[in-house]
């Protein structure tokens, strides 16, 4: 047990008491705050074989956004109570492996910050420089780690949170020929976004034909979702971000597909429905109503099992030969109309 009243931390640790039996849980690494250590949990669970597919959820890297860990702990929840009857969970778990690490900012969560306690930004601190401009301190900044978005030192190893997020991704996820990651965040505008890489740079990704093709069995599913899919690029550009990062890692070994994949949950529609919220730190990030708290999580969790289904069924929806390249022109056409080609 951590030495922290933390009570995302302790759910999690009563979930995964309950689900050991089926789980690998690893102490991925330890964050250091004056009051004791908390701990970044690795979870696995399905094949480690490393011929299935693989796909892994992440919360908990802004610590203000409490909400995104909630979602995926919430999910792993649910798998671990599943695991109990639910056979065709079983059966899905001998073609797929799947990875969690919920809480990848326990410091910045127990001290209420968006960046770590290091005053770094996680999202900002990868080895990756914008090819084009930023917004001012929104795109990452190294003037001081006491205002938003602070990169860390130039020249400097990532932080610990991030170099074991790195870890586990390129151990579980980067291996495979196909992965999928899904990263949960909140704070960004009205709408539901699922964005996709890049964030350093306008240019579409390489498989930007698979994206399309996900994103078509997500609309042939769900006509009635409520996502906007895009590239991150599309709202603003930064310096630093991880996925970029780990991205560009995967594009080294020829013929993997990694997807990562972040959801940023729509907040200030909680805030437009209560505006009391405004004045709140949390409340901007999280919606602070019960039953609101309760429909986020309700309408999430179901996106996150969708996204297991792909990763596990990819060879069946994945393009190939003229199929790919149908999709590769719609997906410019859709999201770089401007792009050359
Ligand atoms: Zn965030």
């Amino acid at each position: 047990m951590s030495a922290f009243a933390l009570p995302q931390l302790t759910e999690l640790e009563r979930i995964l008491d309950a689900g050991k039996s089926h789980l690998q849980i690893e102490v991925a690494c330890e964050v250091e705050l004056p009051a004791g250590r908390l701990p970044v949990y690795a979870i696995a669970m399905g094949n480690p074989a490393p011929e299935v597919p693989a796909i892994g959820f992440f919360g908990g890297v802004h610590g203000l956004e409490r909400i995104g860990a909630e979602v995926v702990i919430a999910y792993l929840q649910s798998l671990v109570m599943r695991l109990q009857w639910d056979n065709t969970l079983h059966r899905q778990l001998e073609s797929l492996r799947i990875v969690f690490m919920p809480l990848v900012n326990p410091g910045g969560i127990a001290l209420g910050t968006r960046a770590n306690p290091n005053g770094v930004d996680l999202m900002r601190n990868a080895p990756v420089e914008a090819a084009a401009k930023v917004p001012y301190l929104m795109g990452g900044q190294r003037i001081s780690a006491r205002l938003p978005w602070y990169r860390g030192l130039a020249g400097q190893e990532m932080e610990i949170e991030n170099r074991a997020v790195c870890r586990v991704v390129e151990r579980e996820l980067l291996s495979r020929t196909f992965s999928i990651a899904v990263d949960c965040h909140s704070g960004f505008g009205a709408r539901d976004r699922l964005w996709f890489p890049y964030a350093y740079t306008p240019a579409p990704i390489a498989h930007l034909p698979e994206v399309h093709a996900l994103k078509e069995i997500f609309l042939q599913a769900h006509n009635h979702h409520r996502y906007i899919f895009e590239p991150q690029s599309h709202q603003y550009l930064t310096h630093g971000d991880l996925w970029d990062h780990l991205y560009r890692r995967s594009g080294e070994q020829a013929g993997r597909v990694f997807l990562p994949l972040t959801l940023e949950m729509g907040s200030w529609i909680w805030v437009k429905k209560n505006p009391r919220q405004l004045f709140s730190r949390h409340g901007i990030f999280n919606p602070l109503i019960e039953h609101r708290h309760q429909r986020v999580l309700r309408r999430h969790v179901p996106l996150l099992d969708f996204f297991s289904r792909a990763a596990c069924g990819n060879q069946l929806w994945r393009p190939d030969g003229e199929q790919r390249q149908r999709h590769m022109e719609q997906a410019l056409q859709h999201w770089y109309p401007r792009a050359p080609v």
